[in-house]
């Protein structure tokens, strides 16, 4: 086992901010990952595991424990017939190849999940939704070993207590849970209408007649392409905000102002609001406020161009959480996770 020292972590994460880890070292079996962290707790080490660091913010002071980078591989199919394929995916492999070796398989359930960086493994933490998708919706259950009784276990989808942006593995039980692999149950359906407004409005732009599961990801990948920096070459974390659940008092509230307010159904009684339209309509677009640009074409997007660390960018967040909740009574809530200094 490879244990190296003083790894800086914007060098691990894609928003590129952060000092040094301590200890670092990849994960390629559970055993190992079992190992590893008995070690680490032996010796009073904490530990952090990290994917591709797509969706997380580091200090500047680093990271005083030991960092796993999950690089668990692995593509089973664990069933298959004439309705659906089950599979099950090593959370060390990244996430957008097996969206696009599902939908070479003609398997529809994750092609709306195209283009999002990242590992498998972390792809139920904050359970990933684009485009009218959510890994929730195909995600049959995950093994991951349980570091608090040093166990393997099976969690089914039900226990991952999914909704937007959230399970478990990053409220409840954050920190409890090293997911090894995830299994998926994906339709041999082909992609049916209603599609995302944004998606559908492509489709009908491109006259794009007779949708298949290629042909909503080529949609999706292109619309991202459009909206979306890319993070090797501007750094970020996508988006910085989660969109902004309300009532439906609030949105006609807003409306009263801005009746050009648009709403997504989530359809238990809430309306999901574009978090990058209030941020817009604060001023903020385009903008460059300590060091960190605010995306011209998609405002949730905070872009690290000359942020000179972690407090350039705490100080840009709260500016804007601040403008926002002053305009219009929401309170923002940050979408990427910390890693904690020790
Ligand atoms: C340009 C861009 C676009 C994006 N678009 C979207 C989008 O459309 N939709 C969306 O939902 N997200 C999006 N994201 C966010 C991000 O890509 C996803 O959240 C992704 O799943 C993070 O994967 P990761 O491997 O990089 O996780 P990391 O950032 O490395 O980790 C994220 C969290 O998961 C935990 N974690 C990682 N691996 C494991 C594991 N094996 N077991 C337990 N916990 C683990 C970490 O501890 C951390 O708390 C985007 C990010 C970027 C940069």
């Amino acid at each position: 086992m490879d244990i190296r020292t003083n790894i800086p972590l914007k060098n691990l994460t894609t928003m590129k901010l952060g000092g040094p880890a301590r200890f670092f070292a990849e994960i390629h079996t559970p055993p190992e990952l079992q190992e590893l962290y008995q070690n680490a707790v032996s010796k009073q080490i904490s530990v952090f595991v990290i994917g591709g660091g797509s969706n997380l913010v580091a200090q500047d002071a680093g990271y005083q424990g030991l960092v796993l980078r999950m690089r668990i591989p692995g593509f089973e199919i664990l069933k298959d017939d004439i309705y659906s394929t089950v599979i099950k995916v090593g959370a060390g492999e990244a996430w957008d190849p097996i969206v696009a070796k599902t939908v070479q398989m003609n398997l529809s359930g994750i092609e709306a999940l195209s283009a999002i960086p990242g590992t498998a493994g972390a792809a139920p933490v904050q359970n990933i939704g684009a485009y009218g998708q959510e890994i929730s919706e195909t995600l049959v259950s995950l093994e991951a070993y349980d570091t608090s009784n040093n166990t393997f276990v099976t969690l089914e989808n039900s226990d991952c207590h999914f909704s937007y942006r959230y399970s478990i593995f990053r409220g409840e039980e954050e920190g409890r849970y090293i997911i090894t692999s995830i299994t998926l149950e994906l339709s041999k359906n082909q992609p049916s209408p209603p599609f995302y407004d944004s998606l559908q409005a492509y489709l009908d732009e491109h006259a794009i007649k007779i949708i298949t599961h290629q042909s909503v990801r080529d949609a999706v990948v292109d619309i991202r392409k459009e909206k979306l920096p890319d993070p090797a070459v501007k750094p970020s974390s996508g988006s910085f905000f989660k969109n902004t659940i309300v009532e439906q008092w609030k949105i006609t509230d807003i409306q009263k102002t801005y009746p050009e307010l648009k709403s997504y159904d989530m359809g238990d009684g809430k309306f999901k609001i574009s978090t990058g339209w209030l941020i817009e309509k604060c001023g903020f677009k385009g903008q460059l406020i300590h060091g960190m640009r605010i995306n011209e074409k998609n405002c949730l997007v905070l872009i690290n161009e000359s942020a000179t660390g972690y407090s350039d960018l705490a100080e840009a967040r709260d500016e804007i959480i601040t403008k926002v909740r002053d305009t219009f009574q929401i309170q923002l809530e940050q979408e990427p996770l910390e890693i904690p200094a020790s």
